[in-house]
């Protein structure tokens, strides 16, 4: 049994297309996502106020289920986050840069000497996902 963690937009119509992207691209037994979801993530976390409030989700995720990879998503036709693509890619780099700095301020790892891999994903018109952006914390 392996844990990943997903920031997440509340739309429902992203958690399939995560779910199955990931499963087939990670190719573990058992694999479970603990979904973390606000309305327009990808904006949401390039405010770093706003990545505290969610510290307790975070930690639960990544130090009680042992998860050492982190999904930031954002979406096509986000009513949380109602921009286009560039602008979307934009807050989603902004947004895995300002959880890796948080990550490292809050030393949630190096008591385990573990790796992380951040990655920051579009979830485009077609339902498909995009990798925009890949961080490692070791
Ligand atoms: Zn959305």
């Amino acid at each position: 049994m392996k844990f990943i963690t997903a920031l997440n937009c509340m739309d429902g119509r992203t958690i399939e297309p995560i779910l199955n992207y990931f499963k087939t691209k990670l190719n573990i037994d058992n694999l479970y996502v603990d979904m973390i979801t606000e309305p327009g993530i990808d904006k949401f976390l390039t405010n770093i106020e706003n990545i505290e409030k969610l510290e307790t989700k975070i930690r639960i995720s990544l130090v009680n289920h042992d998860s050492n990879y982190v999904i930031i998503a954002g979406h096509y036709d986000c009513a949380g986050n109602p921009v286009d693509y560039e602008q979307h890619k934009n807050d989603i780099i902004s947004s895995v840069y300002n959880l890796y700095n948080f990550l490292i301020s809050k030393n949630f790892f190096n008591k385990n000497e573990k790796k992380i891999t951040l990655i920051g994903i579009y979830v485009n018109e077609k339902w498909n996902i995009e990798e925009i952006i890949n961080l490692d914390i070791s």
